[in-house]
């Protein structure tokens, strides 16, 4: 349990109507908008002192450890408070989704423009091998992905392997369509490696950015 000390008092945040503090919760690493909801005193000491984010849910009118039902914990990084004191953004490890629907991010559903969010490379790769770490736990019927964990560490070297030569054999090619197939193709089953050695992309990341 990671505690925290506030260097600010409740008691010196606006509060809205409700008696109660927005609160704007983010990725720490990504900065994605997971979900917004609100704290009351309650629920923002708890948070401090135990250093998983703590809201105060409107619909039961009473304080609720985020991820105290699904397991979806939200680990505190950072708090501030915005220029006027009424807003509080938290910046925390999200265990799993934010959403109770499952969605990482409550703000999935883009009603005006595009979801540019959906094209962030971290984000893209991160949900490409949550996806084969899924396969990997709960085996789907005609999965490919299945197909290569059943097979086996070979199988999938083996295709990593095929799948850097065609790499290769694309950049020779004049069409660079074929580069981005084949990249892709190895980004993959670089993946489907990572999940089979429990490399996460974190791991990777980490590493590069140590470098
Ligand atoms: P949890 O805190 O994840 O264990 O979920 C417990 C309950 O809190 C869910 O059944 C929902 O009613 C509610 N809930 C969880 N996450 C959210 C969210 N991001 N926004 C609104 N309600 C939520
Ligand atoms: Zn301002
Ligand atoms: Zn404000
Ligand atoms: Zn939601």
């Amino acid at each position: 349990m990671t505690t925290f000390e506030s260097l600010m008092d409740f008691g010196e945040f606006k509060l809205n109507s409700d008696g109660l503090l927005p609160v704007v919760t983010q990725d720490y690493k990504t900065n994605e908008v997971l979900m917004v909801a609100y704290m009351d005193e309650e629920a923002f000491e708890h948070t401090v002192k135990t250093g998983r984010m703590t809201y105060f849910s409107r619909s039961r009118q009473s304080q609720w450890i985020k991820g105290e039902t699904s397991g979806h914990f939200q680990y505190v990084k950072s708090l501030a408070i915005d220029c006027d004191k009424d807003t509080l953004l938290a910046k925390v490890e999200q265990i799993g989704a934010a959403c109770h629907t499952g969605n990482r991010s409550c703000f999935y559903t883009t009603i005006v423009g595009a979801d540019y969010d959906a094209k962030n490379p971290l984000q893209i790769f991160e949900s490409v091998y949550n996806t084969i770490l899924d396969r990997k736990e709960h085996p789907k019927e005609g999965s490919y992905t299945n197909y290569l964990f059943d097979k086996g560490l070979d199988k999938i070297l083996k295709k990593v392997g095929e799948e850097a030569t065609e790499v290769v054999i694309a950049a020779k090619n004049p069409n660079p369509e074929e580069v981005k197939y084949e990249l892709s193709d190895f980004l993959y089953h670089a993946m489907v490696l990572m999940a089979e050695k429990g490399i996460t992309w974190d791991d990777i990341t980490k590493e590069l950015a140590d470098r």
